[in-house]
Parts: structure tokens; C-alpha cells; sequence
């Protein structure tokens, strides 16, 4: 579609947008001046769902009015409850219904993956990371390499990109996982890239790596409602990822677990095991036989926190609503296509994107870096943050020098867009 510069025509465009009325299903934070923001931070934390709130009220309800009774009273029982989510989570990654599982939190899942997919011997001991991965990852992958007895200077194996480019060659990573694969035990990425908003081609790293015969896991905080996946054709052995950024489930809610049907029956993984993974129809003779179940819920260890499961049922409730993951991808390309447009059209001299170019690497997030010119204070950058975020814009400030800003397509609209680089373009001038 060709874009023009003016509010008029992204009003129009809205108006054609077959999903903005999904908008009115959210609750939309007001700055200040009692105004809608213009809310650009559904990477890190996605507005409320109405219905999320709808079916938390509804089970704090069941629980007011049931007690114990809950677990099996009503049209969505606590006992089976985390088996509502599947289908919903199954459509988001690409997996048969048997391997997605909500339990945890990402970081813990991280963990319990790498307990099962992460056991190094002697020549076969290393993990594959970005070098500049999320802290968090970074630890988990640092501390697991500990746990194992072994050093994390001979045994994580780093990637970044090349000198002066500020995104990681997908080229870059296959070439060094043929050089070094046999001794790499895990290649553990993610699939959108927090910093960057880079999309990695998750298809070819999982098939290098296993032609190496290296376990593939990826990190998919940024990637779970943001961009489709195929987890189980690409034959992924594990993913993880939070539910409160791309997919609208609240603050810290409980995260989503994918591991390949082709693990569901091997008996000699490694796992740490709790209760809630022990099959099923003889979880509650309570004998101390462990017979884990033959799916991904096998991993689970405790029965889930409901309250939290029930906005993530309402927030998988609005995609399905909405069409679904490739419908709102559509709208993505668009939005982010659209903001791409105008920053190059207005503010090329001053902002730089480094997110990649080519619509198959980027989702919704764009990273701008505030470009510094001789004379220029180095916290540039970030008081134009401060100025933007005045004027009602929420994005985010990741140091060093970025402003990540995602348009999502639930949400967001095409004058939502417009009025940001417009927004920007003040506080950039101002600046100087
Ligand atoms: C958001 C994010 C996390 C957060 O981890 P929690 O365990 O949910 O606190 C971890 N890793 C990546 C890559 C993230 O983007």
C-alpha cells in the first residue's frame, strides 16, 4: 500500500482497518491531561483485555460462591483449567495442543527446559547465546553450566553481530554452529530479539543445529502474539515465553511452555518433577510412583494459579476474536510499516532504526536510536525519551542509546502512528 504523510490519510486508514473496533475491547490508560496515551509498550507490558478482567471477577467469584468445589463446579473447573489455554497457545506458536502448557514463570521454565534438554559431556558441553542476551537468559544459562560442575568460560559460547552492524546475521549463527556444533549441547536463542527487535530464522538455526546434533531451544518473550510461528513442523525441542507483553495477560502472570511431541515419550530425560506432571487419571491416588503424563504437561510441577490462567484465557479469548495470529500479523506489517515510512520520510537525519529492514526479520517493535552529532550531550537520546513521554507516548528506554516503540494491532492505531512521529519530531527539534 502506498503510505502518505498526513493525519487524514491515517485516519482513513483506520477507518478501513477491519480490526480497530478489537481496540475498544482493551482498556486504554489516560495521560495527564485525561487523554488517551499513545500506549507503544505492548512489548513489555500489553493493556488489559476487558475479558481478562471479566473471567478474573468470574473466578473470584467461583471461589467466593464454591470454595474446594471450584476445582470442579462450573463451565471451566480449576482441575483442568491450564487445558483451556492449549488451544489458544498451540495457535500463537505453531504446536499441536499436546505441547504448549502454561505453568511458571519464563525464567523458571528456562530452568526446568535446560534440567531436560541441556546435559553436557565431556566433549558436547556448550550453549549457544547471544552475547548480549537478555540478563536474565544469561544467567540461567551461566548458572545451569555451574550446576553442571563446569566453567562458563569454556562452556558458553557467545554470538554477536558483526563490527559496526547492530543486527546478528542469521548466516553468522549457522556458520558457527557448523564449525563448533560438535560441541555445543544446546543452541538456546530467542526468537525476537528484546533489544533490536530483530526475528531470527528459528526454521534454519533448528535445522543446523540439529543436523549437528544439538537441542534447539528458544526464548519467545518478544516473539509469543507478536509474529507466527511453526514450532512443530521446525521441530523446535523446547520454547518458552512470558504472557504479559504481546499477549495481554497482566503483570508477571504465569508463563507458556512448548516441548516437541518427539520428547513426550523418551524415559531417560532428565526432569524435575512435582505432582501436577504425574499422569492424570492416577495423579490423586497419591502413590509415590511417578508416571509422568505424555505431553508437556508432564513438566508441570504445581497445580496452577487459576486467577492468573483466567486472564490468560481472556486475552487468547480477544486474539481468537480478533481472527487470530496471522490476522493481526497482517495489521502488524502495516503499522510498523507505516511508522518505518515516516520516520524515514521525516526524521532519517536524526533517527536511525536498527531493526531490520526486511519485513520476515522484524515484528511489530521498532528500536530508534537517537543519532548524536558533534556538540551533542551523550543523554541526548534519553531526554528526548522524557520530552515524548510528556506528551503522552509510552515506549520504553533501554540503555544504552534505544527507544523501543512497538504499534501493536490490538490496540494500536494507524493516527496512534502518526501522532507519535509527530510527537517525536517536536521533542527531537527541541533538543538541539
Ligand atoms: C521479558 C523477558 C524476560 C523476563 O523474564 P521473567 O522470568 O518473566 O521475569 C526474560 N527473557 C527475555 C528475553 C525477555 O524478553
Amino acid at each position: 500500500m502506498p503510505f502518505q504523510d498526513s493525519f487524514e490519510f491515517a485516519k482513513k486508514i483506520d477507518s478501513e482497518d477491519p480490526i480497530a473496533h478489537i481496540r475498544n475491547e482493551f482498556s486504554i490508560p489516560k495521560d495527564h491531561n485525561g487523554n488517551e496515551e499513545i500506549y507503544l509498550c505492548g512489548n513489555s507490558l500489553g493493556l488489559q483485555p476487558k475479558l481478562a478482567a471479566k473471567y478474573v471477577k468470574h473466578e473470584l467469584n467461583q471461589w467466593a460462591e464454591l470454595g474446594v468445589k471450584g476445582h470442579f463446579s462450573g463451565d471451566f473447573p480449576w482441575m483442568p483449567y491450564h487445558e483451556f489455554l492449549a488451544d489458544g497457545f498451540a495457535n500463537i506458536v505453531g504446536a499441536k495442543k499436546s505441547e504448549v502448557v502454561s505453568m511458571n514463570t519464563l525464567t523458571a521454565n528456562l530452568h526446568f527446559m535446560m534440567v531436560s534438554f541441556y546435559q553436557p559431556t565431556e566433549t558436547r558441553h556448550k550453549i549457544l547465546i547471544e552475547e548480549h542476551a537478555f540478563p536474565s537468559d544469561h544467567y540461567a544459562v551461566e548458572s545451569q553450566i555451574r550446576f553442571h560442575g563446569l566453567d562458563p568460560k569454556e562452556s558458553m559460547l557467545f554470538i554477536s553481530p558483526r563490527e559496526d552492524e547492530d543486527d546478528i546475521r542469521d548466516e553468522d549463527i549457522i556458520s558457527l554452529i557448523k564449525q563448533q556444533g560438535d560441541s555445543i549441547a544446546l543452541v538456546m536463542l530467542p526468537g525476537v530479539q528484546y533489544y533490536t527487535g530483530q526475528v531470527f530464522d528459528m526454521q534454519s538455526i533448528t535445522e543446523a543445529a540439529h543436523d549437528k546434533g544439538c537441542n534447539v531451544g528458544f526464548d519467545l518473550a518478544h516473539a509469543a502474539g507478536n509474529i507466527p510461528m511453526q514450532l512443530h513442523d521446525w521441530n523446535v525441542d523446547f520454547a518458552c515465553w512470558c504472557t504479559y507483553k504481546y499477549l495481554n495477560s497482566g503483570p508477571g502472570s504465569v508463563a507458556g511452555c512448548f516441548v516437541h511431541s518427539n520428547h513426550h515419550r523418551s524415559e531417560d530425560l532428565p526432569r524435575f518433577a512435582g505432582w501436577w506432571g504425574h499422569d492424570k487419571m492416577s495423579r490423586f491416588k497419591m502413590e509415590n510412583n511417578f508416571k509422568p503424563m505424555k505431553s508437556a504437561e508432564a513438566w508441570q510441577l504445581s497445580n496452577p494459579p487459576v486467577l492468573s490462567l483466567a486472564a490468560i484465557r481472556g486475552s487468547l479469548d480477544t486474539i481468537k476474536n480478533a481472527g487470530g495470529i496471522e490476522v493481526l500479523r497482517e495489521k502488524a506489517i502495516k503499522l510498523s510499516g507505516y511508522m518505518r515510512y515516516l520516520l524515514d520520510k521525516k526524521l532519517s537525519d536524526d533517527v536511525a532504526i536498527i531493526t531490520p529492514t526486511e519485513t520476515n526479520r522484524s515484528g511489530s517493535q521498532l528500536s530508534l536510536a537517537i543519532k548524536l552529532k558533534a556538540g551533542d550531550s551523550s543523554d541526548r537520546g534519553k531526554l528526548v525519551f522524557d520530552e515524548i513521554e510528556k506528551q503522552g507516548v509510552i515506549g520504553d528506554w533501554r540503555h544504552p542509546n534505544v527507544i523501543r516503540v512497538a504499534p501493536v494491532p490490538m490496540y494500536n492505531s494507524f493516527t496512534d502512528v502518526f501522532r507519535f512521529v509527530e510527537i517525536l519530531r517536536h521533542a527531537i527539534e527541541e533538543s538541539r
